[in-house]
């Protein structure tokens, strides 16, 4: 039996694991963590249980193949899926923009907020209907396609290779001037931040209005168990509290894993499952470039990068009433030398759980980019300033949260706050990254094997082969590696 270690129990080393498992291999995760799901987590404080990650999961649409693959590792085993009446509301002084996952109340209601947007509306829901043909396809990646595989493939994006072509050069902030209401304009601009595709917008709504963009109950937290759960039903070894640290290399092979705690894992094959800057930098020692990332890393402005400042707050009350997700103008209050006017506040009254008896948890968070990043890693070294800064900034929160809620106003706790600075040491997240680089419109789509030059025997998974990240990359990447592996030895890959 060929042996294999994981280096990261994240949604990509844990499925890895699941299939090297289900393939006839012996196999251990490593993971630096107490508790696997790296950035895919949730903690608890003071009583309520913060969701660290999942507002939207690609693949909660029943029978598509991305559904299947969520359901063989395990991450929706048995499970219940919410489906939110809106993704978000964005309220603006002209009036409140639903986005609702009824296409045709979407549809009415912003016709309704501005009738003489008519026409564009209507083909901006057409776009998004249009869309509804394009399904994820988990179960192989291009490059293992036969020929007739791949024109299959390609004939089944038709419609998404069509809205790309006619608008997959326009900015979001550009497409939004086309409507004349501020409402619409401002909800559709800050949608996303600046520089990404109008396409984005259109995809993640078209996602969301099939119902294959929606959040498993229990959360993030629970979500990652279940697939460490069947992990360890297949036999495979999840060895938590272990950061590895260097890799023995001889030749092109790597012989060893050696861990901060001493241990030392010998295998046939390595996968590291983690952070992709982490693995050539520190775990490569450097010694290994891989000439697509060096040229994304070298040029941020073309590639930036997102990190954030999750602030999340437990209160007395309900929000049964509000839409789960709103985003609402505030007095300004500053980050980084930034005015923020505006915040966006997602609850989890849905998920009874998470807070004790008549109280609720929600979560604000806020965007970070190069200077913002460079600015949390600076103040940091000062560990009293850091705190200091973290507690100022949930408390203008909390504060423009009571204005908007008044009837919140004394009942709202700081539970915590998570900064770029928190996500690097808890993932080894480059810069804090949460996932890879962005789709502006300014990048080369990349896809990567996960292979690096001179090593045979070496495998990266993981979010940032195939960028922007998320979930279903970390899924499928942790299953193709395998893949990759199962063909250099020869053997049918078993799903
Ligand atoms: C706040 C937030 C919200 C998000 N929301 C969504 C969402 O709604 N939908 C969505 O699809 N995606 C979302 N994402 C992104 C998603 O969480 C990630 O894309 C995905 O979890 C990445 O999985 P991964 O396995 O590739 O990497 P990671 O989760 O980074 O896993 C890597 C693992 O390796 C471990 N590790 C690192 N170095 C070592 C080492 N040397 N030795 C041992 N272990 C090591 C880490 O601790 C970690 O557990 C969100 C992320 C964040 C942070």
């Amino acid at each position: 039996m060929k042996s294999m270690v994981i280096v990261g129990g994240g949604v990509a080393g844990l499925t890895a694991g699941i299939f090297a498992q289900k393939n006839g291999f012996s196999s251990i995760i490593l993971e630096k963590n107490p508790i696997p799901g790296g950035e895919c987590t949730g903690w608890d404080r003071r009583g309520f249980h913060i969701d660290g990650c999942i507002h939207w999961l690609m693949g909660t649409d029943e029978g598509s193949p991305l559904n299947e693959l969520w359901k063989t590792v395990g991450a929706l085993e048995n499970t219940e899926i919410f489906h939110p009446e809106s993704f978000l509301s964005f309220e603006h002084e002209a009036g409140t923009v639903h986005f609702y996952r009824d296409l045709e109340r979407l549809q009415s209601s912003w016709t309704q907020l501005s009738p003489e947007d008519e026409a564009v509306i209507s083909e901006f829901c057409g776009v998004i209907r249009q869309l509804h043909s394009f399904t994820i396809d988990a179960e192989k990646p291009v490059r293992m396609m036969s020929i007739r595989e791949k024109i299959r493939y390609f004939s089944s994006m038709k419609d998404a290779g069509m809205v790309m072509k006619r608008y997959g050069k326009i900015s979001l902030r550009e497409y939004a001037q086309r409507f004349t209401h501020p409402a619409l304009r401002a909800a559709l601009s800050e949608f996303l931040p600046d520089g990404y595709r109008s396409t984005s917008v259109m995809f993640a709504l078209s996602a969301f209005s099939k119902h294959a963009a929606s959040m498993p109950m229990g959360g993030s937290r629970a979500f990652s168990l279940r697939m460490a759960e069947r992990y360890r039903e297949l036999g495979g070894t999840l060895k938590t509290s272990c950061e590895a640290v260097s890799l023995d290399i001889s030749g092109s092979t790597v012989r060893k894993v050696s861990c901060s705690d001493g241990s030392i894992y010998e295998a046939d094959y390595v996968v590291a499952a983690c952070d992709v800057s982490h693995i050539i930098n520190k775990l490569l020692g450097g010694r290994y470039r891989i000439p697509e990332f060096d040229k994304r890393f070298a040029d941020p402005d073309t590639y930036p990068l997102a990190s954030e400042i999750l602030i999340a707050l437990g209160y007395q009350g309900s929000m049964e009433n509000y839409p789960r997700s709103i985003s609402f103008a505030v007095d300004p209050f500053t980050v980084n030398g930034k005015d923020i006017e505006r915040i966006k506040i997602a609850h989890f009254h849905h998920e009874p759980g998470y807070a004790p008896e008549g109280h609720g948890v929600m979560i604000c968070d806020i965007n970070q980019f190069s200077d913002d990043v460079d600015a949390w890693f600076a103040l940091a070294k000062d560990k009293s300033a850091y705190r200091k800064e973290k507690q100022r900034i949930a408390d203008a929160v909390r504060t423009a949260v009571e204005t908007r809620l008044p009837e919140l106003k004394g009942k709202i706790t700081v539970l915590d706050t998570a900064s770029p600075v928190t996500y690097q040491r808890y993932c080894n997240a480059y810069r804090g990254s949460f996932m890879g680089f962005w789709p502006t419109l300014k990048r080369k789509q990349m896809d990567h094997s996960g292979k690096i030059k001179g090593l045979k025997n070496f495998y990266i998974s993981g979010q940032w082969l195939q960028p922007p990240g998320g979930l279903p990359t970390a899924v499928m990447t942790g299953k193709y590696t395998v893949m990759d592996i199962c063909r250099k030895e020869k053997q049918r890959f078993i799903s």
